[in-house]
């Protein structure tokens, strides 16, 4: 039997991960579980794209909670590097989302997103033709215009993940990978323990933090809140010498340019179940709208494809708080595709919410009751 601890996170993903060091930084006694190695599922896949949000202008629950985590990033970016030494490539580069075609429907879908964005209080500015080429040069002439969001940002997503570890052993949270809870054991309102195949696990509180997986934890406890795999496919392409300088999006894909001259391609968006494997019709596509956007990534090395499992909810919102019918069970998972965005707000709230302060946001339309079957 382990040591009673104060809180025990299960899944070591950017969410578990960020969170445990929240906690332990507030001096609480963490303990982190992981099926397998930290930090290698839907967090290590992605792409490390961060939307832009102003707290103070944010208006739905969603806009608010980004605008949180937005603003919070630059700080842990830099904090962490302080403390691990290790640089998570936070990089504030700016992102296009583009007119994909002089089409009447694609400058409709634009100038709505525009709208939205500019509701939640994020930057962003309309650049035509010639505007967008001056801004990037590398793009095709056939592509219309875009709309420049000045703050988007991004972060190599493997590097953040390793600032965390280190970051949570120094602040004392308890790592333990390759540990995976079979399942949590109730004692009326409470969780007693959470048992793995070696030994049980025992915490004043319990958060589940799995992912794509957090359902299988909850339905032997007779609940379900319909998170699901929705798997992401993306390759990775390496040109000599910098091609582009900002994110650039389109609908779902997007090409993410690191400053090694790496760029991600990604992603799709699909329902194949917990199957991780890529295809080659996806691969095809992401390449083939790659060439399409940047005619000159057609000489890119392709270096590597992969796919991770986003934890989808049914209505695209995460859920983030207690477990309804236990007073020491909490969630937060579902994040979809903002986990990375939206790490550092969940992490807060919900450290909040574990120490019984009130939470920087509204957390309403993120209960898990809303959904709960
Ligand atoms: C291709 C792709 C591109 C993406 N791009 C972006 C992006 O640009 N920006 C962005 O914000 N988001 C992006 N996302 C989404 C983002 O990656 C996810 O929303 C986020 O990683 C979810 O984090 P998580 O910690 O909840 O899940 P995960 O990273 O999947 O972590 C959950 C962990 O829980 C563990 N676990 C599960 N069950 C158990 C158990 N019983 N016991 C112990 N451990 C368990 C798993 O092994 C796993 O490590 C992308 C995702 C993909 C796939």
């Amino acid at each position: 039997m382990a040591n009673v601890r104060d809180v025990l996170i299960i899944g070591g993903g950017v969410i578990g991960l960020t969170t445990a060091y929240f906690l332990a930084k507030r001096g609480l006694r963490v303990t982190i579980t992981e099926a397998n190695d930290f930090g290698q599922e839907s967090s290590w896949a992605g792409a490390g794209i961060i939307s832009p949000g102003h707290p103070r202008r944010a208006k739905s629950a969603l806009g608010r909670l980004r605008a949180l985590s937005a603003s919070l990033f630059g700080e842990l970016s830099a904090e962490l590097r302080e403390r691990t030494g290790i640089d998570n490539g936070y990089w504030q580069c700016g992102g296009l989302e583009l007119r994909r075609s002089p089409d009447a429907l694609e400058k409709i879908r634009v100038e709505t997103l525009m709208r939205e964005e500019q509701g939640e209080g994020a930057t962003c500015e309309v650049l035509e033709g010639e505007q967008l080429r001056q801004h990037e040069p590398a793009l095709s002439e056939n592509l219309p215009g875009a709309v420049y969001f000045p703050e988007m940002a991004q972060l190599r997503n493997p590097w953040h993940l390793r600032a965390l570890c280190a970051a949570c052993a120094q602040v004392n949270a308890e790592l333990r990978p390759f540990t995976p809870v079979l399942d949590l054991i109730r004692d009326n309102d409470r969780i007693h323990a959470a048992r793995t195949p070696e030994d049980r696990l025992i915490a004043d509180k319990y958060i589940i933090c799995a992912g794509a997986w957090a359902d299988r934890l909850l339905q032997p406890l007779g609940l379900s809140l319909g998170i699901r795999p929705i798997r992401g496919q993306i390759v990775l392409l390496r040109t000599p010498k910098l091609v582009l300088h900002h994110i650039i999006l389109g609908g779902e894909e997007y090409l993410v340019p690191r400053r090694d001259g790496q760029i991600l391609v990604g992603s799709t968006v699909e329902d194949a179940g917990f199957d991780k494997r890529t295809t080659a019709e996806a691969i095809g596509h992401l390449i083939e709208t790659a060439i399409h956007w940047v005619p000159a990534l057609r000489a890119a090395e392709l270096v590597r494809a992969w796919a991770g499992l986003r934890p989808g909810s049914p209505d695209g919102r995460p859920f983030i708080g207690r477990v309804p019918g236990y007073a020491n069970l909490f969630i937060a998972a579902g994040h979809f595709r903002s986990g990375i965005t939206l790490s550092p707000g969940t992490a807060l709230v919900l450290s909040e919410l574990v120490v019984g302060s009130g939470p920087s946001v509204p957390l309403d339309a993120f209960r898990p009751e809303r959904l709960t079957t």
